[in-house]
């Protein structure tokens, strides 16, 4: 016997003991790779002129037997070799064992959280069967090969010889369940009905593009025999007969007025191997020069490993009802790369590659159209149903900013509008038109912080120094969203209330409300201002003057203070921005690096190199701590005036949620003081 790799043993054993009821969903499962396997045949017979496939004669049988309590599953598809077998059903597939052991150990065996992850493909057959057998031929090939297992220790694969009687005559798999049996929470023998399958087939595999076919029981009346008396009543009898259970129309040729929600819903859980169903369903059909047809979805929860470097975006690419291309990057863009789903044209070569494929301009124009499809759908969600956007936003947000970081913000025309960030004043998350909508009047930037949590942003001095004049904060936590910023650098609010530059044109303008008109309204630049940045022009005239006099008049001892910190400091001077009972001393920063990118920066293999925000220390001239510097200066204490600094910049650096440099210098110089 070969064993199973240690996470596929993991995932069978949740599969096996799973209270999860939903246990039937592994015929769709079946089917649905059943249906891959047969689409990929069909694909080399298009491709390779050498491959000779009977396409009336592809389809997918279902099967099932009382007595035996088993129920198989065939394709006629491309089937697999003895090595294929090993690796496809010996270890998880289409995810990365990494991942599912960090999983694992997250959700501590949470199954249907798992599972749900994770997708269960063909390891569903253990929910139902306590044995499975796979019996298949590879195209090419004249071998058959059995794969068993009881999905609990690991699996045997053995040749299986042509006289046998379970020996495939053509390619193409079959798949055996012999099913559990029945306890008092469970019954197992519902689904060896005829009426159970067809039920679950129409359910779940109604799209499926070929023939899903079961032989079913019928009843007709006999031939009336020749002497039959007069009083002859008919007879009735049963016969058995093969029957395609499925639609087989693909789903996106129809309209959408005639597909339930349901069954959109179904289609793509069983397409997509999703647990949840989408967040949003939409469709595009395109006509003129480039004809073409896309169903597209937006997941209800993230896919386990969409940060991670296996995820690979696409969808779906049919030419005419064929699968061409499971997942063709090209057609969505990089921060779109969550959306799922299929598009079909007819104009789109069946020998397409992915070399070929980038170059094509009708592809370009589909993705054009896709982009600008899913965006105007991402709207319409953000303003008809905030609920479901906000959880949408917690999924995916992430992608949206890097999109506009790493397009160096070329892309914020189109994404900008979908970003949300938590208003420090309302407590709630908001798009950035309407913080801009929310400003009082004589506000003229967007103000953020950017942290790892929103309670420290939130008690930050510079953050409280800045919502105490009014004006809201924005409290970034994602490491991606000050960067994202950054490539902003600006947002365009629509329609706010004009602003008048000067008094007589204000009144002008109240007048004529106040006379009927309506009130005027600009579209208005707003640059996006770090709270912790130097230029953030938020002082009056007059407090401007007092902080540069009050420097001015203390030059001495920001000399000193600045001597006494040497290079970790730009320059110290008096703050403008502290109220005289808020702190005794911030740190700001000039130029374009921040303290909180610089932390970012900071961490990974290239930290040594990552470059420093240029610091500088504010001080609080209404502070009570400044009296004491003063003294210690007058009395010529340097020493003195040296400790002072150290600690209040190193205090300072905590506040914002930075190690001081030395925390052992720091701790010596807070024990000094007492
Ligand atoms: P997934 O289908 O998502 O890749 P599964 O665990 O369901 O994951 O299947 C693993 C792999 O086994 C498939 O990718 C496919 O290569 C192979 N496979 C499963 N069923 C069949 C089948 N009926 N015919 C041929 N190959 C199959």
């Amino acid at each position: 016997m070969r064993k199973f790799k240690t996470e596929s043993k993991k995932l069978l054993d949740l599969m096996i003991n799973s209270i999860y009821t939903n246990r039937e969903i592994f015929l769709r499962e079946l089917v649905s790779n059943a249906s891959d396997a047969i689409d990929k045949l069909y694909l080399k017979s298009l491709t390779d002129g050498s491959v000779h496939v009977d396409q009336d004669n592809l389809a997918i049988n279902v099967a099932f037997d009382k007595d035996a309590r088993t129920i198989t599953v065939s394709d006629n598809g491309i089937g697999m070799t003895e090595d294929e077998l090993e690796k496809n059903l010996g270890t998880i597939a289409h995810s990365g064992s990494e991942e599912f052991k960090a999983a694992n150990a997250e959700a501590q065996g949470d199954a249907v959280d798992i599972i749900g992850r994770f997708g269960v493909g063909f390891y569903s057959a253990f929910m139902v069967a306590r044995e499975v057998s796979v019996t298949t031929r590879a195209w090419g090939s004249d071998e058959c090969f059995r794969w068993a297992s009881d999905g609990v220790e690991g699996y045997t694969i053995e040749r299986v010889a042509a006289d046998d009687p379970a020996y495939r005559a053509t390619c193409g798999t079959d798949i055996v369940l012999h099913l559990k049996e029945n306890t008092d929470e469970a019954s197992y023998d519902e689904f060896l009905s005829e009426w159970q399958l067809k039920e679950l087939i129409r359910r779940y595999s109604n799209y499926v593009r070929y023939p899903v076919k079961m032989l079913v029981t019928k009843s007709r009346q006999k031939d009336k025999p020749e002497d039959a008396p007069d009083d002859y009543t008919p007879e009735w009898e049963d016969y058995t007969e093969l029957e395609t259970i499925n639609s087989m129309t693909p789903i996106w040729k129809k309209r959408s007025s005639e597909v339930t929600d349901e069954e959109y819903a179904e289609f793509y859980k069983s397409t997509f191997h999703d647990w949840a169903d989408p967040a949003r369903t939409f469709t595009l059909h395109a006509e003129g020069t480039l004809e073409y047809d896309a169903l597209l979805f937006i997941p209800g929860q993230a896919p386990f490993d969409l940060y991670s470097r296996d995820y690979e975006k696409g969808l779906e690419l049919y030419s005419s009802n064929v699968l061409i291309m499971e997942k063709c990057a090209d057609l969505l863009p990089d921060y779109y790369n969550f959306v799922r789903g299929v598009v079909d044209s007819a104009d789109v070569s069946l020998n397409i590659s992915r070399e070929t494929l980038q170059q094509t301009r009708q592809l370009q124009a589909m993705a054009r159209r896709i982009e600008k499809k899913i965006t105007s759908e991402l709207e319409s969600m953000r303003d008809q149903s905030r609920e479901d956007y906000e959880k949408f936003f917690e999924n995916f947000g992430r992608g949206l900013k890097y999109g506009i970081y790493q397009s160096y913000g070329m892309k914020k025309d189109e994404l900008a509008g979908l970003l949300l960030f938590w208003s420090a004043r309302d407590q709630k998350m908001v798009t950035l038109q309407e913080y801009a909508a929310a400003m009082p009047a004589g506000q003229k930037a967007i103000y953020y912080a950017a942290g790892d949590s929103r309670e420290r942003l939130a008690k930050m001095p510079v953050v409280e120094a800045v919502l105490a004049k009014g004006y809201d904060v924005l409290l970034a936590t994602q490491d991606v969203d000050e960067f994202c910023f950054q490539a902003m650098r600006d947002f365009t609010a629509k329609g706010l209330p004009m602003a008048y530059e000067d008094d007589a044109a204000r009144e002008a303008a109240e007048k004529a409300v106040a006379d009927g008109a309506e009130p005027e309204v600009e579209d208005r630049t707003l640059e996006l201002k770090n709270v912790t940045s130097g230029d953030l022009d938020l002082a009056t005239e007059d407090e401007k003057k007092a902080a540069e006099e009050a420097t001015k008049a203390n030059e001495g001892l920001f000399g000193a203070m600045k001597d006494a910190l040497g290079e970790k400091v730009e320059k110290v001077a008096v703050s403008t921005r502290l109220a005289a009972d808020g702190a005794p001393a911030v740190i700001t920063s000039e130029g374009p690096l921040s303290l909180e990118m610089e932390k970012v920066l900071s961490v990974g293999p290239e930290a040594d190199k990552a470059p420093k925000a240029t610091r500088v220390l504010e001080v609080n001239a209404k502070h009570p701590v400044f009296e004491k510097l003063r003294a210690a200066q007058e009395a010529g204490e340097t020493e003195k005036v040296g400790l002072y600094a150290e600690l209040l910049y190193n205090q300072a650096l905590l506040v914002e949620g930075i190690m001081p440099e030395d925390p052992v210098a720091f701790a010596t110089q807070v024990c000094e003081l007492m």
